[in-house]
């Protein structure tokens, strides 16, 4: 019936119209909007009149990468399914799905995000990586790097946005509170010595070094960084990109880079045993190395380290602090809700000394216009900052666990991540199922239990 056919597929088409597909940024569809797909293949659909006129992929493609960039998405997604091509974003650390397309014009996009990209339009058989710049205005570009992989439908393009207005973030805007920002700064002031800055992956830790990097760039320090890849440029700031191609490998840059005499050195992930001795050494050789490290906290971190066959002397005597972290998503402040207060909601001493004379308060995601409807504003740090101590180095080197480097460490004052993610709910900063999603501990469990019951008593009386 290719009567029908043109007939759903031209609904789809004129309610794209209507949202702004040409014209404007396109809006996400409302959650239960979502045009439903008619249950048959696109792919054998005669090409759509006039397609080109209305929305060139070049122009959809700016458009896209613009809207997305304007909600500080950090991911763009263009992706085939069973019938159709679904545009996704991640925002917040969340995917959200925002629109489908017939699949003919979706492949259209995808071919035309990777031409810009120079990731091999034509080859759909292998996973393919490129970089590029869109202009989105008369003086605006956004730099992306995508990659493709061949998927059971077709493929899925994942397209990473590095918005340069996002990468202006400044290091007292990341979510520290003051405790936890002067003992940054403290870090930051050694002369000489190893930061880590640790979490899985998506924790920040790119934008912490970024905006470590803004702080000590003052114009009185030679900074360089080896990056694979430069996410952002920095102005003032010498970056460096590996190139496996060339054989340019980061050891190499490394060593090279040791004879310009730098200040700092940012080494953009620590991956393998080569980089992690390298990094010590640089660290003990007068230079102030800032490095990441995959690891689930703080002590762990230097386990990672030691794993990586590290000198354990060497890196006790140099390593100065560990920043570890997560991405946790902020309550939004025009529509939250108190569900439940008092002090009885504190688990332990650690958190109820940082909370001093507060009250204590719970509060519950909404959602109004201004967050879209998603009851959160932004994405905010959530730290464990370990400070290296004289007995801390000792217990280094003298082969201490993780559990016992963290005890050791919270002895002497460290905010574990699990105090200080109940700090902040208690704050009013987040909910603990947010905060649930990026800690795992059991000490969490009672203030999930309160807020929940909290939740069913408010919904029962509301
Ligand atoms: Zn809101």
């Amino acid at each position: 019936m290719p009567g029908l056919r043109c007939k759903v597929l031209s609904r789809i088409v004129s309610d794209d119209l209507k949202l702004g597909y040409v014209n404007a940024p396109p809006e996400p569809f409302p959650v239960g909007e979502l045009p439903s797909m008619p249950d048959f293949e696109f792919s054998d659909l005669p090409e759509i009149e006039g397609e080109t006129e209305l929305a060139p992929p070049l122009l959809y493609a700016a458009q896209l990468v613009e809207w997305a960039a304007d909600r500080h998405a950090t991911d763009l997604f263009v992706s085939d399914d069973a019938k159709s091509v679904v545009i996704a974003i991640r925002r917040m650390g969340r995917i959200e799905e925002v629109r489908r397309l017939a699949r003919e014009y979706g492949r259209r996009l995808q071919g035309h995000f990777r031409a810009i990209a120079d990731a091999g339009a034509a080859d759909l058989v292998h996973p393919v990586e490129g970089r590029g710049t869109l202009a989105v205005g008369p003086r605006r570009s956004i730099d992306f790097r995508l990659s493709a992989i061949p998927t059971l439908f077709g493929q899925d393009v994942s397209i990473r946005l590095f918005d340069s207005e996002w990468s202006q973030v400044q290091l007292d805007h990341l979510g520290l509170n003051r405790d936890e920002l002067s003992a940054v700064h403290r870090l930051l002031h050694f002369p000489s010595g190893l930061i880590l800055v640790s979490g899985p992956v998506a924790s920040g830790k790119t934008s912490t070094l970024y905006s470590a990097l803004r702080y000590l760039n003052d114009g009185s320090r030679k900074i360089h960084t080896i990056e694979d890849p430069i996410e952002y440029p920095l102005p003032g700031v010498h970056q460096s990109q590996v190139n496996v191609r060339a054989k340019l490998d980061f050891a190499d840059l490394l060593l090279a880079l040791l004879r310009h005499s730098p200040d700092v050195i940012m080494i953009g992930e620590i991956r393998d045993p080569q980089i992690a001795r390298t990094a010590v050494r640089a660290g003990a050789s007068g230079q102030l190395v800032l490095a990441t490290v995959h690891a689930d906290s703080a002590a762990q971190a230097i386990g990672v380290m030691r794993q990586y066959d590290v000198n354990t002397t060497f890196l006790a005597r140099t390593l100065i602090g560990v920043i570890n972290q997560r991405l946790i998503r902020r309550l939004c402040p025009e529509c939250r809700q108190e569900i439940a207060t008092g002090h009885e909601l504190v688990g332990n001493d650690a958190v109820r000394q940082q909370l001093l004379g507060e009250t204590p308060i719970l509060h519950r995601a909404v959602g109004c216009e201004a967050c879209n409807g998603s009851g959160f504003s932004s994405l905010t740090c959530l730290p464990e900052i370990m400070l290296i101590s004289p007995e801390i180095e000792t217990a280094i080197i003298e082969g201490a666990s993780p559990s016992d480097l963290e005890a050791l460490a919270s002895d002497q004052g460290m905010l574990r991540m699990v105090d200080a993610a109940q700090v902040r709910v208690l704050r009013g900063i987040t909910t603990p199922e947010e905060i649930c999603r990026e800690v795992d501990s059991p000490e969490l469990s009672h203030l999930a239990a309160r807020y929940r019951a909290a939740e069913v008593a408010g919904d029962a009386s509301g």
